[in-house]
């Protein structure tokens, strides 16, 4: 069994209250490990590590290029780790191993990209219009941030923030979903390896209602990036409104993937399948909602459910096995009860909206992927986020219509769209209104692109540039050369 405390200020130790969690594996309901569990107290203490380590510890005065070399330095240790880092992903999420080792693999090269930006930035000599006089603007960090990170991807999206955020110069506090905790546990041993002073990466394990909570309230935290669902944003945001602390926000997604009937059918269908059940549809851009042009339909249809028949189902850890389990018996719950509701609603159910009958897969929250057809706009199953290995299918006539329908959402994630039209991807990915638009495509993501939402799908950008800018002030600094007396109030 792996036991593990939570890293302040340097030193691992237990939850002050001396409280523990055990963590569960989603394959079969098993206890893999027990971890400190915090709460208030623990948080306060890691954001005053932060703080010293902010204000007065090494890190201010480290430069760029070590700021960068540690990082460099971190990648490499990511990659030497990539196979038990990836294997305890897996154990931790239920997701295919192979899922696990790309995540790896993209971490790296996370923590490379934002190292190779750390020292890039000189600042900006901009026009004075006065004479004798010069400006400038300089970027610095922000400060002590705090970072909240979701279930589904642990480590990746811990990654997102760690990476700029240390890259910028800011210090942290990093809070993984307190049922996934042991990824983000691990990296804050290697960053510790790498060498990163103490009070600069501080990790506090334990519930959102409190060690979250603290972060997004407490006065001394001079920036919130929280990944999650909408509700929890909604409180972070309010809570964060106590010091105007600077609030970055990925919430979640109902994705449109737009098939015309000028599409290649077999490459829309095979990308309908990976837009959904990778980590089994427990992805922020699932393309769940699918909206099919008429003349397409029924064969779209019925080349999906044959594929769908033939996702295996299993061990994330077994050769051969797509997919794995959902995260907890309490999201299995959720997704059962969106199936219910879209038959009561109306839609029909084509396949799946159970769980698997197979004997080996009862103890873990497994549920079969699960098509349901003739879905209407206004139903829960098109506007909510189900995060599950769940699709409905609309059918549509016009590329109007599908535009206008697409867009009629709260969310405003990602969208895809299948045509072989030039003008038609010229018209339709300017009128989509989502934060990522991919043409012939579907959930393809890179560092070097911002990732985020429009409306109610988040505030601000993670990744590339601007998601580095993200952990940055801007300071503009103005010298008089040759100041001269107004007189303007006299002599
Ligand atoms: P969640 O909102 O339940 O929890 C996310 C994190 O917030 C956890 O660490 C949790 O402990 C913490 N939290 C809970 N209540 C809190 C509170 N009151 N104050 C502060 N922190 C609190 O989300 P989840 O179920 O872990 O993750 C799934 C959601 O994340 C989905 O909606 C998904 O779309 C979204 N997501 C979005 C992106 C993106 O890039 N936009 C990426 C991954 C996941």
């Amino acid at each position: 069994m792996i036991r593990k405390p939570m890293y302040i200020d340097g030193s691992w130790q237990p939850a002050r209250s001396g409280a523990q969690r055990e963590i569960i594996n989603p394959f079969d309901g098993s206890i893999i490990a027990q971890v400190a569990e915090g709460a208030r107290e623990d948080a306060i203490d890691a954001i005053a590590a932060a703080r010293r380590a902010f204000d007065s510890g090494p890190w201010p005065g480290t430069p760029a290029v070590e700021r960068a070399r540690l990082l460099f330095r971190l990648a490499d240790l990511v990659d030497r780790e990539k196979e038990d880092l990836a294997r305890l992903e897996s154990l931790d999420t239920g997701k295919t191993v192979i899922e696990s080792r790309w995540d790896m693999d993209d971490i790296a090269g996370i923590f490379r990209y934002f190292a190779g930006l750390a020292d890039k930035d000189g600042g900006e000599v901009i026009a004075s219009p006065h004479p004798d006089t010069s400006s400038r603007l300089v970027r610095e960090p922000v400060g002590v941030c705090g970072q909240i990170s979701p279930w589904n991807y642990p480590l990746l999206q811990a990654s997102w923030k760690m990476a700029p955020a240390l890259a910028a110069g800011c210090t942290i506090v990093i809070k993984p979903s307190e049922i996934t905790p042991l990824t983000t546990i691990r990296i804050t041993e290697l960053a510790e390896e790498a060498g990163f002073p103490p009070g600069v990466v501080n990790t506090v394990l334990g519930p959102g209602a409190e060690v979250g909570a603290e972060l997004s309230e407490n006065h001394a935290v001079d920036l919130i990036s929280f990944t999650g669902g909408i509700a929890t944003g909604k409180t972070i945001m309010r809570a964060a409104a106590g010091n105007v602390k600077k609030v970055a926000l990925e919430l979640g997604g109902k994705n449109p993937n737009i098939v015309f009937d000028d599409a290649d059918l077999d490459l829309a269908v095979d990308h309908a399948l990976n837009g959904v059940f990778f980590h089994a549809g427990q992805i922020c851009s699932a393309g769940a909602r699918v909206m099919v042009q008429a003349g397409i339909h029924d064969r779209f249809v019925k080349a999906l459910t044959a594929r769908m028949q033939r996702i295996v189902l299993g061990s994330g850890f077994a050769d051969g096995v797509q997919m794995g389990p959902l995260i907890s018996a309490e999201h299995l719950a959720k997704v059962a009860g969106y199936v219910t509701i879209a038959r009561e609603e109306g839609a029909r159910l084509v396949l799946g909206g159970d769980r698997p009958d197979d004997p080996a897969l009862q103890n873990g929250f497994f549920y079969l992927p699960t098509l349901f057809t003739g879905c209407t706009n206004d139903m829960r199953i098109v506007q909510e986020e189900v995060f599950g290995p769940v699709i409905s299918v609309e059918r549509f006539d016009s590329e109007e219509e599908a535009v206008a329908r697409a867009n009629s959402t709260v969310y405003g994630l990602s969208a895809g769209f299948w045509t072989r039209d030039p003008d038609r991807m010229a018209r339709v990915s300017r009128a989509l209104r989502f934060g990522t638009v991919w043409i012939n495509d579907f959930n393809v993501y890179f560092v070097q692109a911002p990732w985020g939402g429009y409306r109610q799908s988040g505030l601000g950008r993670e990744l590339g540039r601007m998601g580095l800018d993200e952990y940055t002030e801007v300071k503009h600094i103005y010298q008089n050369h040759a100041p001269q007396p107004l007189g303007w109030f006299g002599k």
